[in-house]
């Protein structure tokens, strides 16, 4: 493995463990030359997948790209690292698993977007407002509104809080 910082080969690995519920095995490499410290992770591939872009363009596709885009939207969220690598690693797997090998950003977004749903909800909705950045601002608003997450004090349905609400009040007039 070459050193990024100064691309002598002269490597070696310190430190090897087990990552991500053991899905993934992280490397501390030191390199021999400039002395320059960094990371690798060892992931299983299931399958090859490229991004078909939709100018008919077709690159290969990139975790580190994706988990970028993700990094961006959890930025000063309370979240831990760990925690968002299981979910970039979850969406890889996925995609991969789909028995698709060519993929569109569309594919990656939804499902970049339904991880994060599950994990933090400011960053679920910046990472829509820049995945739907192409369509009308209209379409973003109902897309707010349609997932409820416009207002973060409503329930994840109407109906529930109001059978709380009900619950609660029939709880203080009993005493
Ligand atoms: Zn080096």
């Amino acid at each position: 493995m070459r050193c990024p910082f100064c691309n002598s080969e002269d490597t070696q690995v310190k430190d090897s463990r087990q990552a991500e519920d053991g899905s993934a095995v992280r490397r501390r490499r030191l390199c021999g030359s400039c002395g320059g410290r960094f990371t690798t992770f060892e992931r299983v591939q299931l399958r090859e997948l490229t991004v078909v872009k939709k100018s008919g363009r077709r690159t290969p596709f990139d975790r580190d790209k994706l988990a970028r885009s993700v990094m961006i939207a959890m930025q000063k969220r309370n979240v831990s690292p760990e925690k968002v690598e299981q979910m970039i690693s979850g969406v890889v797997r996925q995609l991969e698993s789909s028995g698709n090998s060519d993929i569109t950003s569309d594919d990656i977004g939804a499902l970049v977007m339904e991880g994060l749903a599950g994990l933090d909800s400011v960053a679920y909705v910046r990472y829509a407002s820049v995945y739907k950045d192409f369509r009308a601002t209209q379409d973003f608003e109902n897309f707010i509104v349609g997932e409820n997450l416009g207002e973060e004090d409503k329930g994840s349905t109407p109906k529930e809080p109001d059978a709380e609400d009900a619950a609660k009040n029939t709880g203080n007039n009993a005493p």
